[in-house]
């Protein structure tokens, strides 16, 4: 069969891609290859699917808040869950980040400023400093801010993709990309371009046009054929505690607890009150690997990394047990850490999404389904029009983003 698009990755990216170009386009022949038995199960499922409109940069503002308010809209089936942020700096951060948050539009972002009264007002937290790890000066209280199930996600958009006449085949993995001209060691003057795809089985696929979405293996699959996507995977490790009374660390009595950032190297906490749990994890960078060898969480960087700035900040949190781990990793555009689509021939890549590709997946399919139909602008969740090439790498168009976990 000769498909129109062939995608290869049904992680949230692919899935939404997918949803949205058979929505511009519903006669569209597409077909998604997904090497796993299921949609999201590559980094989508490993991330810790927290959802914010924080960011210093206008372009991830307006992907993470325009997906947003598509996700309220399908907000029960994807269990979103409206908790906020609580984003804290130590005052020499607080002094740097100065221009940034002076500039951000508080009242259409729906964030507040916390001084430290504020803080303890909500949180039980130790706001000195000791030798090593800063002090606790001022806050982000963000509301258009929390979680979300990210497989939910993928698996809705995946869903409705099929629904409405679109294929996926799943357990197959592609393992070469066949180009034309072999034959004439591929003359630089001639069309080149895919001819097919071959997956595990020695099985081909044909299509007219081929997205990769596949995340962090983006840089694998396509250097082989002489493509450097500019993206690179970048480890990162998350880690579930057991604690008794979560309600504890907070000093307000709250539905939903919020997510809090601490000031220390980016370390951040998911409380998922049903379960007694929360998720923690770190923005560290220096260290760790880019390459893709290694998907184990090290119980060592909890204990090293971790443990101590909870200890730091929650001095009263002694019990509790750490019972889950796993890694996974960012596909990170390391230049501006904002999403990469870019074309060369009949192949597009999407990829980049450096650490905040769950709350900014309906946007970057939107964008995406617009690049793969030419069009020059594509129109965002709140009716907004952006312009595709901003996101390519020959006429990027994006300011560096700053605040990362
Ligand atoms: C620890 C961690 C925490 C995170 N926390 C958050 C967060 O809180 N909020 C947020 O918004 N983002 C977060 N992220 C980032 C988020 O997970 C990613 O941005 C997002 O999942 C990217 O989606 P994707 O579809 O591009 O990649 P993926 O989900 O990895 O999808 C790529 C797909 O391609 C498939 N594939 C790859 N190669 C092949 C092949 N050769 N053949 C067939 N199939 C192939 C893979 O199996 C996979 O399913 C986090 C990431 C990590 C690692």
């Amino acid at each position: 069969m000769n498909y129109d698009f062939i995608i290869v990755g049904a992680g949230v990216i692919g899935c939404s891609t997918a949803y949205h170009l058979k929505k511009l386009n519903p006669k569209l022949k597409i077909l998604i290859i997904e090497k796993n038995h299921r949609a999201g199960l590559g980094n989508t499922a490993k991330s810790a699917a927290l959802f914010r409109n924080l960011f210093s940069s206008d372009t991830s503002r307006k992907l993470a808040s325009s997906s947003i308010d598509f996700y309220y809209t399908i907000s029960e089936k994807i269990k979103l869950k409206k908790s906020g942020y609580i984003w804290l700096f130590s005052g020499e951060q607080w002094k740097k980040n100065k221009n940034i948050i002076d500039k951000i539009d508080k009242y259409k972002l729906e964030i507040n400023l916390f001084n430290e009264e504020n803080i303890t007002k909500y949180i039980n937290i130790n706001l000195f400093s000791d030798k090593e790890l800063p002090n606790v000066s001022n806050g982000i209280f963000c509301k258009k801010c929390g979680s979300l199930s990210a497989i939910s996600l993928a698996e809705y958009y995946l869903n409705s993709f099929i629904e409405n006449g679109g294929k996926i085949i799943f357990k197959k993995e592609i393992k070469s990309i066949k180009l034309s001209g072999e034959k004439e060691q591929y003359a630089p003057w001639k069309n080149i371009k895919i001819k097919h795809l071959i997956d595990d089985n020695g099985d081909k696929y044909y299509s007219n046009k081929y997205l990769f979405a596949t995340g962090a293996w983006t840089q694998n699959i396509l250097s082989p054929i002489g493509i450097a996507s500019n993206v690179y995977p970048k480890k990162r490790q998350l880690f579930g505690i057991k604690i008794k009374h979560i309600s504890n660390i907070f000093n307000k009595k709250l539905e939903q607890y919020p997510a809090i950032i601490l000031p220390a190297g980016g370390v951040y906490l998911k409380p998922i009150l049903e379960d007694n749990t929360i998720i923690v994890g770190s923005a560290d960078d220096l260290g760790q690997p880019y390459n893709l060898t290694d998907f184990h969480a090290n119980q060592k960087y909890f204990d090293k990394a971790i443990k101590p700035v909870l200890k730091h900040y929650f001095p009263y949190l002694k019990e509790y047990s750490l019972y889950l781990k796993w890694a996974g990793y960012y596909a990170y555009h390391w230049p501006d850490k904002n999403p990469v689509i870019e074309n060369v021939s009949n192949i597009t890549w999407v990829s980049g999404t450096s650490g905040s590709g769950i709350m900014k997946a309906d946007a970057i399919g939107r964008i995406t389904a617009s690049k793969l139909l030419e069009d020059k602008y594509a129109t965002l969740a709140d009716e907004s029009k952006f312009r595709v090439s901003n996101l390519s790498l020959y006429n990027r168009n994006v300011d560096l983003e700053k605040l990362i976990i």
